[in-house]
């Protein structure tokens, strides 16, 4: 399913809501909450830039605001005002809701609130402040966070942990960048913010995730290839969402023989369809020395050249562990919640020569990297398919219980209005 199916209305076969999240009120420009924070119901206009010569000021614009869990949204109308040099103001086309959001829904991590969750999108550029990089009209990703370029990590090549990182669906709603997040009808794009024009291609399900879960499976798979080449490279990918499902595709694309395991049998299927040679159930009896490894494997004999952990299960992390070859790179992205710690046998990691890298956020390039794979094999691969149910903008209380529900990959959201 994509972008182009029927969304889900409001209807009654949309899920329950649960207590955590109370229906949300319609998105009218203007609504008024009771009881509302601090935040302003219309935030204030940005001061005049000095916009490119044919932008036009978006009308009014309205933000979904989450103001902490167990709380609907509300709807805040928000009149975004002319763009300033370097930024863009984009028109939402798409959303999805990315586990993260979820787990700030769920309160599972504490982000400032109020704020407006969302940082998978796919949108059109309506107005551009001068030297902005991409120009009215333009279909855009853009990165799930904004560095400011010259901080000393990013100066040393980390600016995805810039000192003054701001990233888009984690920030505080305020005056200052009220069209913060994904959930809105329109974002505020930072000057610096990297951004990649998409085309007219691929379906706007396809692209949504580009910003978060598939860039980190290109990250992810940079920081491996940092040891050694994919190519003719024995992968463990343990953990079937988005991220796992992408660098399967990429890790195959460059001459990678692939394994995932998934205790989701479904997950299991797209997996192998996203071209894994083989899928494990990690509850399965282990039939081999090393633990995880499918019976038969051709692997080596003492387990994984790179092991990349999606999920950021503990289990998952300590399988992972225990069937890393000698030599080999254990890549962890998943682990981005609190968990229970994970041993280690130091010795296992020293007499094995075993690298552990985190990958957390990406860098500019890695968005570049995750779109053009999509160009390439967007549509050979059921990328599409992994969006499931899509939700009018107004119901994204209802989209983050059903997100939370891990029925599909991802779950959609689009402004009501288009
Ligand atoms: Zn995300
Ligand atoms: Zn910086």
């Amino acid at each position: 399913m994509n972008a182009g199916q029927p969304v889900h209305g409001g209807g009654a076969d949309g899920p329950s809501v649960d207590t955590m999240h109370a229906e949300s009120r319609p998105a009218t420009a203007g609504a008024t909450t009771p009881g509302s924070t601090a935040a302003s119901e219309t935030a204030a206009a940005r001061t005049p830039g000095s916009e490119t010569p044919g932008s036009e000021t978006p009308g009014s614009a309205t933000a979904m605001v989450f103001d902490g869990p167990g709380r609907p949204h509300r709807a805040v109308a928000v009149e975004p005002g002319p763009p300033g040099a370097g930024e863009l103001h984009v028109a939402i086309e798409f959303a999805t809701v990315c586990g993260s959001d979820v787990h700030t829904a769920l309160g599972h991590r504490d982000e400032p609130t109020p704020l407006v969750l969302g940082h998978e999108a796919v949108g059109r550029v309506v107005a551009a402040g001068s030297e902005a990089p991409a120009s009215v009209g333009d279909r855009v990703v853009c990165s799930v966070a904004v560095h400011c370029g010259d901080c000393d990590r990013c100066a040393r090549g980390i600016p995805q942990k810039c000192r003054r990182l701001r990233k888009y669906g984690h920030s505080e709603f305020s005056d200052d960048w009220p069209l913060s997040g994904g959930f809105a009808t329109h974002a505020r794009l930072l000057p610096g913010t990297p951004v990649v024009v998409v085309g007219e291609e691929l379906p706007a399900a396809v692209l949504a995730p580009a910003g978060c879960g598939i860039a980190t499976a290109w990250a992810a798979l940079a920081a491996a290839e940092r040891i050694r080449p994919l190519a003719g490279a024995d992968v463990l990918v343990t953990g079937g969402g988005l991220i796992g499902l992408a660098a399967t595709a990429m890790a195959v694309e460059r001459g990678a023989r692939v394994t995932v395991s998934d205790p989701d049998s479904e997950r299991r299927e797209l997996a192998r369809r996203f071209g894994a040679a083989s899928a494990i159930d990690p509850r399965d009896p282990v039939r081999d020395s090393s633990a995880g490894r499918p019976p038969g494997s051709p692997a080596a004999l003492d387990g994984f050249d790179i092991v990349l952990d999606a999920s950021g299960a503990p289990g998952a992390v300590a399988a992972g562990l225990a069937a890393v070859a000698t030599g080999g790179t254990v890549v962890w992205a998943g682990s981005v919640f609190p968990t229970d710690p994970v041993p280690i046998v130091p010795e296992r990691i020293v007499r094995g020569l075993v690298t552990i890298a985190g990958v957390h956020n990406y860098a500019p390039s890695d968005l570049e990297g995750a779109v053009r794979f999509l160009q390439r094999h967007g549509r050979r691969l059921p990328f599409a398919e992994l969006v499931g149910e899509v939700f009018p903008l107004e119901r994204i209380d209802a989209a983050l219980v059903r997100a939370a529900e891990r029925r599909e990959i991802r779950v959609g959201v689009v402004p009501a209005s288009r």
